[in-house]
């Protein structure tokens, strides 16, 4: 009954799949060896001034690095880098920070600190930094929906966002910016999660960029199955054939999921089914129009309706209906009951010229 009333929940305009589906880590951070050619650090600083950073600690994927890691008990010191890098680089800008409103200690946590922060001008005490909470809904952290929700500003899908004067700032960058720009010390490794049914057990791995991923995963990976390797997530990320690629300084994380040949009964009802099975075994139907992609699309489109544009022939007339919105999510492909290839659709119309 429970299940029943949490799912009726999460279906409408966008889906909490860390309530769903919640992934849990080890708590040690292992570190991954490796001896040969890796990235050093780099980090593009905009060239237009920037009023806006964007610091999201909130994530809305389950195989996403939990906050823990990156904080380390140690918010103060996060928030002091933090502090340092925004007046070093990016003076006179307002500095957000995410959280999930489920994290009342963190909240506390950021609250204490702006109230006893320093007063940098043109602020007085602490008033650069602006604190915000939102729900941990898949995917209200995307660029385009962050963006809206917490300054109110559109920017398109796919846009650079620094264009309108706004930086984004992955929390492992406050880090590296920190540690390799300012204090100038060596700063070669990342944190990424790897989790999966896949693999022996979920963890987090801190990798130097450039290390192969078949080196990551090689002492996690079960070897008694069939699996597939995605970067940065299952409902929009990539599939990786080849395990000699390397990772690189915007890997986010690795999900590994096994490949099955048999069919289990109803894998709707069963948590860890939904969220790690990629086998289609013949299950394709047609639309049966229930409309659970049109209510879970986070930006309100009618994936379907690009889906019955594309079965008739008419690639072009999808673009039509307001398709450059779609911020690729990839929740109506999630959802689609009848497992159609909706988010592959909408790519592909989304490419013709
Ligand atoms: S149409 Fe685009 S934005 Fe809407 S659910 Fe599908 S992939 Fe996400
Ligand atoms: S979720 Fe799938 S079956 Fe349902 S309306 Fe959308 S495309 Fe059709």
């Amino acid at each position: 009954m429970t299940k029943i009333k949490r799912m009726k929940k999460a279906y409408k305009k966008g889906f909490n799949l860390i309530e769903a589906y919640p992934v849990e880590f080890s708590e040690t951070v292992i570190l991954v060896k490796y001896d040969g050619p890796v990235d050093n650090f780099s980090f593009s600083f905009p060239d237009k001034k920037v009023e806006h950073i964007i610091v999201n600690l909130c994530p809305t994927e389950p195989w996403a690095l939990p906050n823990r890691a990156v904080l380390r008990n140690r918010t103060h010191d996060f928030l002091n880098k933090l502090e340092t890098v925004r007046s070093k680089y990016f003076p006179d800008s307002h500095c957000h920070v995410v959280v999930n409103h489920h994290e009342a200690t963190l909240f506390n946590e950021l609250n204490q600190y702006k109230a006893g922060a320093n007063r940098i001008p043109p602020f007085a005490k602490g008033e650069y930094l602006h604190l915000h909470t939102i729900k941990p809904v898949y995917p209200y952290d995307a660029p385009v929906l962050i963006v809206k929700n917490i300054l109110g500003l559109d920017i398109a899908f796919g846009q650079n966002a620094a264009e309108q004067g706004i930086l984004l700032l992955d929390p492992q960058n406050v880090t590296g910016i920190f540690e390799y720009y300012i204090k100038e010390n060596e700063f070669n490794t990342r944190l990424i999660p790897i989790s999966g049914t896949g693999l022996k057990d979920n963890k987090i791995l801190k990798v130097k960029p450039g290390t192969p991923l078949k080196r990551m995963l090689e002492l996690y990976v079960r070897t008694d199955i069939k699996y597939r390797v995605f970067l940065d997530g299952l409902l929009n990320g990539a599939e990786v054939k080849d395990l000699t690629q390397k990772i690189d300084w915007s890997t986010r994380n690795i999900v590994v999921v096994e490949e099955r040949d048999y069919k289990s009964l109803f894998p709707y009802t069963k948590v860890n089914e939904l969220l790690f099975t990629t086998s289609l075994m013949g299950e394709l139907r047609r639309c049966v129009y229930c409309n659970h992609c049109d209510d879970i699309c986070p930006v309100n489109l009618e994936p379907a309706l690009y889906w019955h544009c594309y079965d008739r022939g008419e690639k072009h007339k999808a673009r039509t209906y307001a398709l450059e919105k779609c911020i690729e999510c990839g929740l109506c492909s999630f959802i689609c009951p009848s497992k159609l290839e909706l988010f592959q659709v909408i790519k592909e119309c989304k490419s013709l010229k």
